[in-house]
């Protein structure tokens, strides 16, 4: 397979291929050269931000992805930097108070963990409802929400090559809570899936597993391919990386290895799915990130594709129709597009449901059948991931037209139900039912689910 495998050759006139990776963060935006022309007033909101919300870049990102013309503007800027709204007036204006006097380093971290647990950051039960146990013994690393599919989190995985700054793992980040870990941590996970059979996928996540060696991902991802796990078909990899850092695929020391990791999945009778996370369209813009594209799919893996919906880095139907036909060009596959969560920064980035639907639709509308493999925008509930599919008009009246595109309960996929029109609504608790109940008809069940009844009868 390896001969067909397009090869690293270098190509020195590409200023990208000669990285390697560095991660810059807070400490360094005094030593970052394209913010010396901030003033100070701003590189001060920089960094009382920065103190709080999770910030780290790259050399890649700052000198290929940004257009530093057009800041604070740029969408790959809002992406990646720092930005004063991100924290509510009065919290900025703790934070800059602190880092104006140079106050103590106790003082400043005290500040922001309390601005940190104002922000909600436990949205949709994630971690307390989907922790699967074997013999009573919590699977360490693990979560199993949605039948068919088990999402697995490396230890060495939890970073990234460059945080995005409406990322709903933020408070990970931070340091504000972490997931429990255990060595033997891939010993259990497949102890757990040869249990069970129902499970057809894992979808290997972060942080960004990418930001392993490729021998520690291989600690991970060879394991899966046991035979006793016949019952896997495909493996995930969720990651930003070919967006942030496509070296990784391309010229890092090991990323021939990775290749050749790759293809043993194939080999082994099993599909990998590159979950790749890209914003905007200037992400796939550099010969490299192209080339990342191409090294991967040569592989036999293939490149589906997924963001949230960000105002400020991606809120224009221009913008996903770019970006969608840019992936079908490369041969990668548009997957989902995510409503943005409720969660840390989120008033400076969401949109309201109904205003993501159109610029969707509109998106949707000007790319051929080709592209047309996108789904969204899709909200990551509780009780599942629900698609806002379309306005309704009936007897004079309009709703907002929702569907499981995944569910706790795989008896709630595919049915269709109506909310009342709301143009402000940005998540689904905020949304009314249209036939006249309190509820919407999964509500019930999905209470009983939470008190530990996963066999309970919908009350309606
Ligand atoms: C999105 C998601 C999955 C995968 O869902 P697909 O529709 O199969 O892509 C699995 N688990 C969780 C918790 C998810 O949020
Ligand atoms: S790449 Fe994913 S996990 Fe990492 S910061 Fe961005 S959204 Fe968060």
């Amino acid at each position: 397979m390896s001969s067909t495998a397009e090869q690293s050759i270098l190509n020195p006139s590409d200023p990208s291929e000669n990285r390697s990776f560095r991660a810059l963060g807070t400490k360094d935006i005094d030593r970052i050269p394209q913010l010396e022309g901030l003033d100070g007033e701003t590189r001060l909101a920089m960094k009382a931000v920065a103190n709080v919300l999770p910030f780290r870049v790259n050399q890649y990102v700052i000198d290929e992805l940004i257009d530093w013309s057009n800041i604070p503007n740029d969408p790959m800027y809002q992406l990646t930097f720092p930005q004063p709204g991100m924290l509510a007036p009065e919290n900025l204006d703790r934070m800059i108070g602190l880092v104006a006097k140079d106050a103590p380093r106790m003082d400043i971290v005290r500040a922001a963990r309390e601005i940190q647990r104002s922000l909600n950051p436990h949205p949709a039960g994630q971690f307390e409802l989907n922790v699967p146990k074997l013999d009573g013994e919590v699977v360490p690393g693990v979560q199993h929400k949605y039948r068919e599919t088990v999402l697995f989190f490396p230890a060495s995985g939890q970073t990234c090559h460059a945080y995005c700054t409406y990322c709903f793992r933020w408070p990970q980040f931070v340091g504000l809570d972490g997931l429990k870990f255990a060595s033997k941590q891939v010993e259990s996970l497949v102890a757990y899936l040869k249990r069970h059979p129902e499970v057809s996928n894992v979808v290997i996540t972060g942080g960004d597993p990418m930001i392993m060696k490729t021998s520690v991902l291989a600690r991970t991802l060879e394991p899966l391919l046991s035979p006793e796990l016949e019952h896997l078909d495909s493996i995930r990899i969720g990651s930003k990386a070919p967006a942030y850092w496509p070296q990784r695929f391309v010229t890092d020391a090991d990323s021939d290895a990775l290749m050749r990791l790759f293809e043993r999945v194939g080999a082994a009778g099993k599909h990998l799915a590159l979950m790749a996370h890209y914003s905007h369209p200037r992400e796939l813009s550099t010969p490299i990130a192209e080339r990342a594209l191409a090294r991967i799919q040569s592989t036999g893996a293939t490149v589906r594709c997924q963001a949230p919906l960000i105002r400020h880095v991606n809120d224009s139907a221009k913008a996903w129709a770019e970006l969608w036909g840019r992936q079908v060009q490369l041969g990668a596959i548009p997957y989902y597009l995510f409503v943005e969560r409720d969660t840390g920064p989120r008033d400076y980035f969401s949109v309201p449901l109904v205003r993501s639907l159109e610029i969707f639709q509109d998106a949707y509308r000007s790319v051929s059948g080709l592209a047309r493999t996108v789904r969204g925008p899709s909200m990551s509930a509780t009780p599942g991931k629900v698609l806002v599919d379309g306005l309704l008009s009936v007897g004079g009246e309009d709703h907002i037209v929702l569907r499981f595109l995944q569910a706790r309960n795989p008896e709630w996929v595919g049915r269709p139900f109506l909310a009342r029109f709301d143009p402000e609504a940005r998540w689904l608790d905020e949304l009314v039912p249209s036939d006249g109940r309190s509820e919407f008809f999964f509500e019930a069940e999905m209470r009983a689910i939470e008190k530990g009844v996963p066999e309970a009868v919908a009350a309606s």
